[in-house]
């Protein structure tokens, strides 16, 4: 009979039996009737306690469907009493517990496990809650209950992290977030609602230990000035290195905006501002991947047969302010790339003046973070992986939309992700003991 049940229900309980009403059914509902007894020890003193009747009404508990259909398990649980005696002074009662079902929970454990497991999944709390046929808020209840196995590790930080922010919209005040990352491996840290540095400031302190902070030795970031202080004072024995895509970010942005200068400036509608339009993607492109060989006739340039190198020659040659910002991109891009710290320093000593006006800002904030520029060279690292994981979040956060708070927003971060730290441990810990999960 035993056997039937853990069959029917999932549900592995030696002492949980089919009741005498059996199994019913109704046009959409199964009910399983059960009853539990069998032994039980005082939490207090741990003899044998004595049978004292049954709970007067059944427990009702939700169970995993059977053939699509809803099914509620009806128990009736014995009660148990450890009458005063010399060691166990107090009487004590208790009522039976079942194993796969928490106390005071009406579902059982297998639907929590079931709802976890479609948590990585880009559906949004009320459709998985829909599928499940819990409540919302229960979804809820069995994310936060997950919050103990996505706790950081206090004492220990890897060698080199990573940070970067990503737009979370409400969540944080300043509508973004960070994403804490060991760029070695491309694990996951953490996910920290608010990328300010009062913020970021309270984070570490509350939950990594001084030794953990210690032992940072290198922070891969963007070029973000406020950060330097707050990463100086959390990690002092860290050194900082520039993230790359954010060094060639800068030179980009000036670069784009001088080409819509040089549109305006020509006029909408003229060859010159529909050729910058259609062809900006070559300038970006990095010189040494520009195709020569190909030819293919341009409607922009009268029908000419060109290359895409050519066409970006007659790009240039629209403006020599355009000429100037695509040179220094292309030479940024090239010293980034090889990890060339003659090249880089060849670049930025070129005199402000001779730069068009944009471009000084950014020889300027690249001349400032020389020294963390030439440290990425050295240690091979940058926040690529992030990127790829910013991609990934803004997923999560299209189609699973409707987080009402940061945490639960955080935890299915944190279980999307295959590459998190925090999944790896808590996968091991599933592997030991898969009860722990479901708390
Ligand atoms: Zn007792």
């Amino acid at each position: 009979m035993n056997n039937l049940i853990s069959f029917l229900t999932g549900i592995n309980d030696p002492d949980l039996k089919l009741d005498v009403d059996g199994l019913e059914e109704t046009k959409n509902l199964k009910i399983i009737h059960l009853i539990k007894s069998g032994v039980c020890h005082c939490p207090v003193c741990g003899h044998k306690m004595l049978k004292n009747g049954f709970r007067q009404q059944e427990v009702r508990v939700k169970a995993l469907p059977i053939a699509n259909v809803p099914t509620v398990l009806l128990i009736r649980k014995q009660k148990y009493i450890c009458p005063s005696m010399p060691d166990c002074p107090k009487v004590v009662t208790k009522l039976a517990e079942i194993d796969g079902i928490d106390r005071n929970c009406r579902i059982t454990n297998n639907i929590k496990q079931a709802v976890i497991l479609d948590l990585p999944k880009n559906e949004s709390q009320k459709d998985i809650a829909q599928d499940h046929q819990v409540s919302p808020s229960t979804v809820g209840r069995i994310i936060d209950s997950l919050d103990n196995n996505f706790t950081p590790t206090a004492n220990w930080l890897p060698r080199a992290i990573a940070f970067d922010d990503f737009k979370s919209g409400r969540f944080a005040t300043s509508g973004m977030s960070m994403i804490l990352m060991n760029p070695v491996n491309h694990r996951t840290i953490d996910v920290i609602s608010s990328r300010t540095s009062k913020s970021l400031k309270q984070y570490f302190y509350r939950h990594f230990t001084r030794k953990a902070r210690l032992s940072v030795k290198l922070v891969v970031v963007d070029l973000y000035q406020p950060y330097r202080p707050l990463i100086h004072e959390l990690f002092p024995y860290a050194q900082i290195i520039a993230d790359h895509f954010h060094i060639v970010a800068q030179a980009y942005r000036v670069l784009q905006k001088i080409r819509t200068k040089t549109m305006n400036y020509y006029g909408a509608g003229s060859h010159e501002s529909r050729a910058l339009k259609r062809f900006w993607k070559l300038l970006l492109q990095k010189v040494s991947e520009l195709d020569n060989v190909r030819y293919h006739p341009c409607r922009n340039f009268k029908g000419a047969w060109l290359t895409n190198s050519e066409v970006v020659d007659r790009l240039l040659d629209m403006s020599p302010e355009l000429k100037e910002a695509y040179d220094y991109y292309q030479t940024l891009i090239s010293a980034i790339d090889n990890e060339d710290s003659a090249e880089l320093q060849t670049l930025l000593n070129r005199k402000l003046t001779e730069l068009p006006f944009k471009l000084q800002k950014v020889q300027r904030t690249l001349r400032q973070h020389k020294d963390e520029i030439l440290c990425s060279f050295k240690y091979h690292l940058s926040n690529g992986p992030i990127e790829g994981t910013n991609n990934k979040i803004k997923v999560i956060k299209r189609t699973a939309y409707g987080f009402r708070n940061f945490y639960h927003f955080r935890i299915r971060i944190l279980i999307a992700l295959k590459n998190s730290h925090l999944t790896v441990s808590s996968n091991c810990k599933t592997k030991n003991s898969p009860s722990k999960m479901t708390a």
